[in-house]
């Protein structure tokens, strides 16, 4: 397993997406976390935003890997409150073809929140299959499958504190 992205590196950026996201949201927001990757980087976000920020979570599943082209994914858990009229901010792990992040981001804009915006750990831009807009990325990652801090293989590695490349 090869370290692709350290703890330090990692803590100094997303303290720096925090000040970002605080900057454009001088009233306040609310993070938007999808489960499961997303937990590590929403707790280290939240405890780093300098303003006032409420929390919520969804959880979706890609449908198996041959029909996650077709952009279908499943909504495991809705959030527990509503967005009408809220500055909403989209926590996720890693955007990769974009379809997940497509399909969030349409059925919460459908809840005519005030503003919403997207903060991704980790981008590959290679794998994109569809255009997707993202207000904060923290890295940007070549096409390679990466594990730690909340993401996982076959549900293993999401307690490591940096970003790792899983050997073949
Ligand atoms: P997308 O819909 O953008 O193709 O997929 C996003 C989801 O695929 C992420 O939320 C994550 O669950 C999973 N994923 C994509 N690339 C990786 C990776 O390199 N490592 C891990 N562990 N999951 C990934």
């Amino acid at each position: 397993m090869n370290v692709l992205i350290s703890t330090e590196d990692i803590q100094r950026r997303v303290r720096e997406m925090a000040q970002e996201i605080a900057r454009d949201h001088p009233d306040g927001v609310h993070l938007v976390a999808v489960l499961k990757g997303a937990f590590v980087f929403l707790s280290d976000l939240a405890r780093a935003l300098p303003g006032s920020c409420s929390l919520d979570f969804m959880a979706v599943s890609s449908y198996g890997k041959s029909t996650s082209s077709s952009g279908q994914v499943q909504l495991l858990k809705d959030l527990d409150s509503g967005l009408e009229n809220r500055p909403v901010v989209i926590v996720e792990d890693i955007v990769d073809t974009g379809l997940t992040l497509t399909y969030l981001q349409d059925i919460l804009r459908a809840r005519a929140p005030r503003s919403l915006k997207t903060a991704c750990l980790l981008s590959k831009p290679s794998r994109r299959k569809v255009e997707v807009q993202v207000e904060y990325i923290g890295f940007t990652i070549e096409d390679k499958f990466v594990v730690g801090y909340g993401l996982d293989h076959a549900e293993k590695y999401r307690n490591l504190p940096y970003i790792a490349v899983l050997d073949a």
